[in-house]
């Protein structure tokens, strides 16, 4: 029996015309010999084959009792090795059934697509090379055992001196600007994708280089397209885009950013490119590696939607990317030399500004850790008076307040000059009051002279909301300065307490998830929380480096960037045949005959152009939040919860385009960083379902011995597919 056969004359079918489209695996593991045959006609048949199965066994040698439990990762990137790490780590405490992991990725495993090596070497991250860590330490509350390893810097440390010798061949055989970059790169450097490529890379092989003989993982270069959901007890049927069929019995997603399909916005300026091709060119919102800029004529006028990261790139590409280079002057100013081949980039945003930059120096203060305001003791008392908590309402004046603390603590110890009251002083009046209160400001009015040290998290926010534009000119040339002025409070070294704050802000992000469950939120605290909460930590916290405002300041100075200001909002003018941005504060509309849109694709199950999470969309196992917000609904142990409300104890779901308190892929070291403590409670979870999975096997076929499956030869539930049709033939 194959895919495309004529169904059997003797099974019972009432459409004897149908064809076979599906068949789905036995479930050895359960001793269940009954195949799923799915037909042309829709319809689903049970098909038993004891007689097949007791030859199949023989024929393969494979004792069916000493199936291993088989759990498949969906994305082999880095959320998904984290994961992995903890599994097998947790696994390693104690004896452990066998386990057979499946990871499925069209990229390399372990870096995943946005860490590949292709990529140019241009773009970076935008932490610093002693800031990134993919090992868990001593300071990680977590339940599995921490296994130390080198951060990223230290990695590098270990390479120079002759350790890593694979990676080491890897990047030799990589280009030789990798090479420059180790013999150059400090703790304090901002890397290279490419050269955390390498590190994620190597941290993947050391985790599967596990002495553990139970445990067998495979890879697929290959992209998940569907999930047949099994009846209890059954094994899960994956389809694989190049038409191969995998089977599991617990599932995680981990895709990380998907693509979407264009919106309705995005159809109508890709519908006005479309009218005259030769001329107009709109780029949809795309991880920006993958777009297609070649269209970009040199001098050609672009406007750009968006200023956060994927513009950061997008500049980068277009102007170094295209032959020019940046020089350093005898007074220490950059300037852009232009290879002429750039285009110019109009650019506007929301907030009109780019993401702050990252902070050089440390703190010079007093140092403490921990939240003192965003304790559960806090929440709990919250709770005693509201059912559920609104992140706007109740959650953010603790993490405010935090974040300030963290601040004005780093503004008395390190800079007593700035202020009149002793740290002790005003920190005694602060714990005491409200953050959104009269006395709050009062005590900063008589503590800090200055109104630029009192910190306003709204003027943060909108850093233009007061402003009173006159003209286009104007508007460019105050966010020119608001550039400038922020990066001489981040970057000269003489404003440690803007380190303060990022601390405290980071501190939050990462207890948040610590102190308040999920479903302690209101629908629109969620909300809240993966959407203003997250864009506003990216922006104060999560910026580029302070070089590439510096750059962009450079690219300014020769006419390559025009900064259009705040609310901006792009479309397409019929009448000039152009696209147009109109700022909301006054200017001149402007047009250019291209558009780029610098950001990624907001995750959507509506939009989505990944099969997989369409295709369990579209029949309910997966849904989106609340119809605010887009994330996958999942509950607190990452459980999906489907369209019914009903969890899915088998299928887990973690990363961007989920809900809960997603955070980055990156941690710093010895900071109880929460995607170590996330990963390791999912790890734990996903454990938890597997020995539910092996319970289900009835007493006499639980697995003799290890031993005895260490030694059995594996059977891919595709090798078992291609026996099964080759039996079938035998049998005629
Ligand atoms: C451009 C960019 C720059 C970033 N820079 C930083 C940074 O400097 N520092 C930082 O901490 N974070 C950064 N991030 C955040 C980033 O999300 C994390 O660093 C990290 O990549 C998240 O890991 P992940 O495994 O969850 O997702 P991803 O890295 O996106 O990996 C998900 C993987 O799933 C695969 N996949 C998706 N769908 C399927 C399917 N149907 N079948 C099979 N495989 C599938 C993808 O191919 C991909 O390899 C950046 C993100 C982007 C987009």
């Amino acid at each position: 029996m194959t895919l495309g056969d004529t169904v059997w004359h003797n099974l019972t079918v009432r459409d004897s015309s149908a064809f076979i489209t599906r068949i789905s695996a036995p479930n050895l593991r359960t001793n269940c010999r009954k195949c799923y045959v799915e037909t042309t006609s829709n319809m689903r048949l049970r098909h038993l084959k004891e007689t097949l199965m007791g030859r199949l066994s023989n024929l393969a040698g494979f004792p069916q009792h000493h199936t291993p439990t088989t759990v498949l990762f969906v994305g082999g990137g880095p959320r998904a090795a984290l994961v992995l790490e903890r599994l097998i780590a947790n696994r390693n405490a104690g004896p452990q059934p066998p386990l057979q992991v499946h990871l499925v990725d069209p990229y390399p495993v372990g870096a995943g697509r946005i860490w590949r090596t292709e990529q140019s070497g241009l773009l970076k991250l935008n932490s610093m090379a002693m800031d990134v860590s993919m090992f868990t330490d001593e300071s990680v509350q977590c339940a599995g055992p921490p296994i130390p390893g080198p951060s990223l810097w230290e990695w590098v440390c270990q390479l120079r001196a002759g350790s890593h010798r694979q990676s080491a061949a890897a990047i030799r055989a990589d280009t030789p600007e990798l090479l420059t970059e180790i013999t150059a790169l400090r703790a304090d450097s901002f890397p290279t994708r490419r050269l955390q490529s390498h590190y994620l890379q190597w941290f993947f092989e050391r985790i599967i280089a596990t002495k553990d003989p139970h445990l067998h993982v495979e890879f697929h270069r290959d992209t998940v397209s569907n999930i047949l959901e099994s009846d209890i007890g059954d094994r899960h049927l994956i389809e694989v885009a190049s038409g191969q069929h995998l089977s599991a019995d617990i599932v995680l997603l981990a895709q990380g950013h998907v693509e979407a399909r264009p919106n309705s916005v995005s159809l109508a300026l890709e519908a006005a490119a479309a009218k005259d091709p030769e001329r107009l060119t709109y780029i949809p919102p795309a991880y920006t590696t993958d777009s297609d800029f070649t269209k970009l004529k040199p001098g050609q006028d672009v406007l750009v939607s968006g200023m956060g990261l994927a513009f950061v790139d997008l500049f980068v590409l277009l102007t170094e990317g295209r032959g020019g280079c940046f020089d350093r002057q005898a007074d220490g100013t950059l300037r852009y030399v232009p290879s002429g081949r750039e285009p110019r980039l109009l650019v506007g945003s929301r907030r009109g500004v780019p993401y702050r930059s990252k902070i050089r120096g440390s703190l010079q203060g007093t140092t403490g850790a921990g939240q003192r305001f965003l304790t559960r003791q806090a929440i709990e008392e919250l709770l005693l008076s509201h059912s559920l908590l609104d992140f706007r309402a109740h959650l953010w004046p603790l993490v405010a307040k935090d974040a300030a603390y963290s601040y004005y603590r780093e503004l008395f110890t390190a800079h007593p000059h700035r202020v009149t009251l002793s740290w002790e002083e005003f920190e005694e009046g602060f714990a005491r009051v409200d953050w959104y209160s009269r006395e709050r400001s009062d005590l900063e009015i008589l503590a800090i002279p200055e109104a630029r040290y009192r910190l306003d998290f709204e003027a943060l926010d909108h850093p233009f909301a007061t402003t009173r534009f006159t003209d286009a000119t104007h508007i460019h040339e105050t966010i020119v300065q608001h550039i400038d002025s922020d990066l001489r409070l981040r970057d000269s070294g003489e404003h440690s307490e803007t380190l303060g704050l990022f601390m405290g802000l980071l501190g939050s992000y990462m207890a948040l998830g610590q102190v308040v469950k999920l479903d302690e939120l209101t629908p629109t605290g969620r909300v809240d929380l993966s959407g203003w909460w997250h864009g506003f930590f990216s922006y104060v916290d999560s910026g580029p480096p302070a070089d590439r405002l510096h750059q962009l300041l450079a690219l300014e100075r020769v006419g390559l960037i025009r900064f259009l200001g705040p609310d901006v909002r792009f479309g397409f003018n019929e009448q000039s045949g152009k696209f147009a941005a109109v700022t909301a504060y006054g200017g001149d509309p402007v047009s250019a005959h291209a558009l780029v849109e610098a950001r990624l694709p907001t995750p959507s199950l509506a939009t989505t152009a990944d099969p997989l999470l369409a295709a369990l969309s579209r029949r309910g196992i997966i849904s989106q939040e609340s119809s605010d917000s887009t994330k996958i609904r999942v509950d607190a142990c990452h459980r999906i919860i489907d369209r019914a409300g009903k969890t899915r104890p088998w299928l887990f779901a973690v990363g961007a385009g989920v809900a809960g308190f997603s955070a980055g892929a990156f941690s710093r070291p010895h900071s109880n960083a929460a995607p170590f403590r996330d990963s390791d409670a999912l790890a734990r979870e996903i454990l938890s379902a597997v020995s539910q999975a092996g319970a289900q096997l009835e007493p006499t076929m639980r697995p003799e011995s290890h031993a005895v499956f260490s030694r059995a030869p594996q059977l891919s539930a595709i090798a078992l597919l291609a026996s099964l049709d080759s039996v079938h033939r035998y049998l005629g």
